[in-house]
């Protein structure tokens, strides 16, 4: 079920974090990866670092003629989509009295308006070679939970779910799959730069922000890994039929529980 041979995998803010260790599991996996990144220097320097014939794209989600022009790049240089992994993704954290405008539209148009535009752009590309596909997106535990001062992160991540159904659905007839990873915390950049803001916030220690607040309700105390992501992200890939689709794979230490 791992073997990747023969896939093309374009995975989203691969330069970093979350989207890297898939980036780089895929690969390992026999895949042939395009690692896509708003930050190009990065993505390419990820894809040469990964080897196994990766390469660097440089894709603002948001931006409809970047992301078409990306596709268009990988259908050339690597051949027809059969994996998306929709993974790019910031945090923003304030109250909603204090959220200003730009900043909601901001988080919203890279985790919504990107996950609609890669999967548009892989599925016409799935649809057109007839081999299926699995489309992942990235979504949290807090597409299932909510937390102060996240509005329009969890707002985004709960609408991922929708997305998701809305392909499964669509998609079943030409054997496109579509899940949802739902990580609890993972110590990446994203969330490094959280533990001070959220102190600040609630004017209580770093340490008690990661107790208290990111691991309290896990079973165990435990961060979730990149390795773990990796590992699920590559479940949901090689998975080979429509029985797993349109699901949400909670994978947070207990975090959270269906
Ligand atoms: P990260 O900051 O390490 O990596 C995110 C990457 O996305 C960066 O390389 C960044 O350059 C890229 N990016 C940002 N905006 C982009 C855009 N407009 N177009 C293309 N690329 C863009 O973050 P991470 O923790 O690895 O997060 C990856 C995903 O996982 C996000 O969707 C995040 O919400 C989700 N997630 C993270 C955690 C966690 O605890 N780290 C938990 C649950 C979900």
């Amino acid at each position: 079920m791992h073997d990747l041979a023969g896939k093309v995998a374009v995975v989203t803010g691969a330069a970093s974090g979350i989207g890297r260790a898939i980036a780089e599991a895929y690969a390992k996996a026999g895949a042939r990866v395009a690692v896509a990144d708003i930050d190009a220097g990065k993505a390419s320097d990820a894809a040469s670092a990964m080897g196994h014939g990766a390469i660097g794209l440089a894709m603002d989600v948001t931006d409809e003629a970047q992301v078409e022009a990306g596709f268009a790049r990988v259908a050339r240089e690597l051949g027809p989509v059969d994996i998306l992994v929709s993974n790019a993704g910031i945090q923003i954290i304030s109250p909603i009295v204090d959220f200003t405008y730009a900043d909601w539209r901001r988080m919203l148009a890279i985790h919504l308006d990107g996950a609609f535009l890669t999967t548009r752009a892989a599925m016409r590309q799935m649809v057109e070679a007839r081999r299926g596909g699995s489309i992942i997106l990235m979504g949290s535990a807090h597409s299932h939970v909510a937390s102060k001062f996240k509005a329009p992160y969890v707002t985004a991540k709960h609408g991922l779910l929708g997305l998701a159904r809305v392909i499964a659905k669509e998609g079943a007839a030409d054997g496109i799959r579509a899940n949802v990873i739902c990580p609890g915390f993972v110590r990446t950049p994203l969330v490094e730069k959280q533990i001070p803001e959220q102190a600040r916030e609630l004017g209580i220690s770093e340490d008690a922000v990661v107790r208290d607040v990111m691991l309290r309700d896990t079973v165990d105390g435990e961060f979730t890994t990149l390795e773990d992501i990796a590992d699920t992200a590559l479940f949901l890939a090689g998975f080979g039929s429509n029985a797993l689709t349109g699901q949400s794979l909670l994978v947070s230490h207990g975090w959270h529980m269906e």
